[in-house]
């Protein structure tokens, strides 16, 4: 009997199709950033974004209810505080920024999942991640003032806390701080794995923490490096990290399929902002189309083996979703 092998027969149709589609994106996995800042009545445009924008407590609810009709219920807040100074204090304050922007959505929307950021470059007036002794990153004063801040955005409404800041020991040090105050079941999602990329330039320019003197690089990675991401990743577990983060997604496929294959956590990918601004440009200039860029790239970070993606077309993403696009 001759059996004639056809790949293309699965393709058939477009109920075929999706029948055997490999990859599958949920709306319920994504999870969509959004920028507080202080005040009421505030939507500010954030020029390096577009369609991207900054909302104070009132508006961030507005902004919330989109969200969920759109089926994505899962934020991610960064504050973007008035006024800066030396240490960062903004971050821990009960009565900051982000805390407030927590505080009014939680009140609103209960069954909001909230993840909040916590790391000081948006609170610093240098820009940088955490304490400065002698003109670098002071480690281990910076993870003390990370265990405050995680705590204060706990008490505040955070559903998960998110450390950023990427100094060595911060998992344990924020799990410790949340243990001793009673929150023992927030997890923490560690940004295990996050490289000093040029793709974070918008971001910078949104939530204004661009640094002021030197880089991240002393304690962001290598883009050279991705055993390098094994490495961190299993630091994170050890340290009690509950959901591991690749950032960003596009340029780092190939990390995000080592981290899924080393680590058995749930894995984030963070589509960043460089990455949405360079497809908003992209279809601008008519150079491509925004909706087939933005799928084919979100599916590629599922395909690696991301299971929770965020991205700043989270909401575009859950309509694809649900009209069968994705
Ligand atoms: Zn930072």
């Amino acid at each position: 009997m001759n059996i004639t092998i056809r790949p293309r027969r699965l393709r058939n149709s477009e109920a075929l199709r999706r029948l055997t589609h490999e990859t599958r994106v949920s709306a319920e996995s994504l999870v969509y950033p959004l920028f507080a800042v202080e005040g009421s009545g505030i939507v500010s445009a954030i020029e390096s974004m577009p369609g991207q924008y900054r909302y104070s407590p009132d508006e961030i609810c507005a902004k919330a209810a989109d969200c969920i009709a759109a089926g994505v219920d899962k934020l991610l807040l960064f504050g973007v505080p008035k006024h800066k100074d030396g240490e960062g204090s903004g971050a821990w304050d009960d009565d900051g920024v982000t805390q407030n922007a927590l505080r009014s959505l939680k009140a609103n929307f209960p069954k909001l999942l909230l993840i909040a950021d916590v790391c000081l470059c948006e609170y610093t007036a240098h820009g940088h991640c955490g304490a400065i002794k002698n003109g670098e990153l002071d480690n281990d004063a910076t993870l003390e003032l990370l265990g405050r801040t995680a705590v204060s955005l706990a008490k505040a409404g955070a559903d998960i806390v998110a450390p950023s800041a990427m100094c060595d020991g911060q998992i344990a040090a924020v799990r410790a701080a949340l243990d001793a105050e009673g929150f023992s079941r927030i997890p923490v999602m560690s940004y295990a794995v996050k490289y000093a990329s040029a793709f974070y330039g918008p971001f910078r320019t949104a939530a204004a923490s661009a640094p002021k003197f030197g880089g991240r690089g002393t304690y962001q990675m290598d883009y050279g490096n991705s055993r390098e991401a094994l490495k961190e990743a299993a630091l994170d577990v050890s340290e009690g990290a509950d959901i591991l983060m690749v950032k960003p997604a596009l340029a780092y496929m190939d990390v995000i399929a080592k981290v899924k294959a080393a680590s058995n956590l749930p894995l984030a990918a963070y589509s960043v902002s460089g990455e949405y601004s360079m497809i908003k440009a992209a279809a601008k200039a008519a150079y491509g189309d925004e909706y087939a860029l933005m799928l084919e790239t979100a599916a590629g970070v599922y395909r690696a083996g991301a299971d929770i993606l965020i991205s700043y077309f989270a909401p575009e993403l859950a309509n694809a979703v649900r009209r069968g696009d994705l």
